[in-house]
């Protein structure tokens, strides 16, 4: 077995434990591979490894992987900035977009799905760290951006994802992803359906499947360091 298969699968077990020690069925949290700069060989070699579902932070790469990778089955997430003039290479090769934070880049997704396609599937993110971190919505902005996504008709919400600033300290991690949770719990106690909490990567996905992630964005424990 290749040392990306063995990975994966120590992830997979690492996923478990954590969601033992939480009292989680571990079915209910996803592995999303992160696979930013690294080739489309290498996601070829995950992929005979049976992981699926692959993160993409540029643009560029998510299109020229896809292109490679065409009709192997690949779920493609992109969960990187979304700049207003990228949306449509964004919205005619994802399958998911976790980084929507701004009305704009919503209203353009959704126009710019084709149709031939089931719609776009989306989480929102949010900013849980306050100044310390600049991407995601403010927690009191986010309603009115669920409800404009939700009504939007090429999009489906979801739910949120989130980047805490980093912090070596278990209890400080768990504090970021529970303000994720709530903010979940709070949609959802407004009318919304929301299934999907993203959150935690190599570092600290044992806070996040304690808080509840549903997904967890896994890069470096897979696939190595990256130069880019
Ligand atoms: C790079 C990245 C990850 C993966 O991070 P690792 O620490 O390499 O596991 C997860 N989510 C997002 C949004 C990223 O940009």
């Amino acid at each position: 077995m290749n040392d990306i298969c063995e990975r994966i699968q120590a992830m997979h077990r690492r996923i478990q434990t954590a969601a033992e020690r939480f009292g989680r069925p571990a079915a209910d949290i996803e592995l999303l591979a992160v696979s930013k700069t690294h080739p489309a060989q290498v996601v070829a070699t995950a992929l005979d490894c049976g992981q699926r579902a692959y993160g993409e932070n540029y643009v560029s790469e998510l299109t020229d992987k896809a292109r490679a990778l065409a009709g192997r089955g690949v779920t493609w997430h992109f969960i990187g900035p979304v700049q207003g003039n990228k949306t449509r290479p964004i919205a005619e090769t994802a399958q998911w977009v976790h980084s929507v934070d701004r009305e704009r880049i919503a209203r353009r997704l959704s126009d710019q799905r084709p149709e031939s396609l089931p719609p776009l599937q989306v989480c929102i993110q949010v900013n849980v760290s306050g100044e310390a971190t600049k991407s995601g919505i403010d927690m009191e902005a986010l309603p009115a951006l669920a409800e404009t996504v939700a009504a939007l008709p090429r999009l489906r919400l979801r739910g949120l994802m989130a980047i805490p600033a980093p912090s070596d300290d278990f209890d400080t991690q768990r504090r970021a992803f529970a303000r994720l949770r709530q903010a979940r719990e709070d949609l959802i106690r407004r009318g919304h359906t929301l299934d999907t909490l993203s959150m935690g990567m190599s570092d600290d996905l044992e806070a996040a499947i304690a808080e509840g992630a549903t997904l967890v964005r896994v890069g470096t424990a897979i696939f190595g360091g990256r130069s880019g």
